[in-house]
């Protein structure tokens, strides 16, 4: 029996660009870290480097005197802004 995989090496199509946030400096640890977005309420963020669950509003207070983290992470939640109202 074979298994059949998704992925076909010999197939020739465009190559899809990487997309993603990258690292996000976390405002607990300070480290740039892994964040993960839960998808059903999209927060807290999780903190892989320090394990921490960060609410949003957490985020933006730390944010508010810090220029370059701000431009990383307006990205985000630029992004997060145009999820769907939760049910
Ligand atoms: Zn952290």
């Amino acid at each position: 029996m074979t298994t059949a995989t998704l992925t076909d090496s010999t197939t020739t199509q465009p190559e899809a660009p990487t997309r993603g946030f990258g690292c996000l400096r976390c405002p607990n640890c300070n480290e740039e870290a892994t964040f993960t977005v839960y998808l059903d309420t999209l927060e807290p963020f999780h903190c892989a480097e320090c394990d921490e669950d960060i609410p949003t509003a957490d985020v933006l207070a730390w944010l508010q005197e810090r220029e370059t983290e701000q431009a990383k992470w307006r990205r985000l939640l630029t992004w997060l802004d145009t999820a769907p109202a939760a049910e």
